[in-house]
């Protein structure tokens, strides 16, 4: 979901705790990151924090991001035409995205609504469905601008 500017360090200090997580300078660091880039790579996570947290190492962004993930506040975003993987805070909205094919520019939409052919399996081979995934394959304005598709 859209988020407007970085959430106060004491907002995210409870998000932690309330997901379980012992509060540190660096998990504070990556949420807050990740609130105001939504869609963002662990590089890019990095980039963004260097300042905040000198000397802080790609590899412990890794692990961070990973254990923000494992406690559920934020996920993954698999998205087909993403050359690395994706994260941004998890709100528990299973809201969708387009992404541009050109450029990789990733915005959130709503929930499908209307007339929605293949979110409901032919057959789940007996498996239970958690959810469908919908990336909206697409071209920005931008690129579009510049000539491509
Ligand atoms: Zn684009
Ligand atoms: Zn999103």
């Amino acid at each position: 979901m859209e988020t407007t500017g970085a959430p106060t360090a004491e907002h995210v200090a409870d998000v932690l705790r309330h997901a379980g997580l012992r509060v540190t300078a660096q998990r504070v660091a990556v949420y807050s990151a990740l609130a105001t880039r939504p869609h963002a790579s662990v590089d890019v996570v990095h980039g963004a924090i260097r300042d905040a947290v000198p000397g802080i190492a790609l590899q412990t962004v890794h692990g961070v991001v990973g254990d923000l993930t494992d406690a559920g506040i934020v996920r993954r975003v698999s998205l087909p035409d993403a050359d690395r993987a994706l994260y941004e805070l998890d709100f528990v909205d299973n809201h969708h995205h387009l992404q541009c094919i050109v450029c990789g520019r990733v915005e959130d939409v709503e929930c499908t609504v209307g007339h929605a052919p293949c979110l409901i399996p032919s057959s789940d081979h007996g498996m239970r469905v958690l959810e469908a995934t919908i990336t909206f394959r697409a071209i920005c304005s931008d690129c579009e601008r510049n000539g491509h598709g």
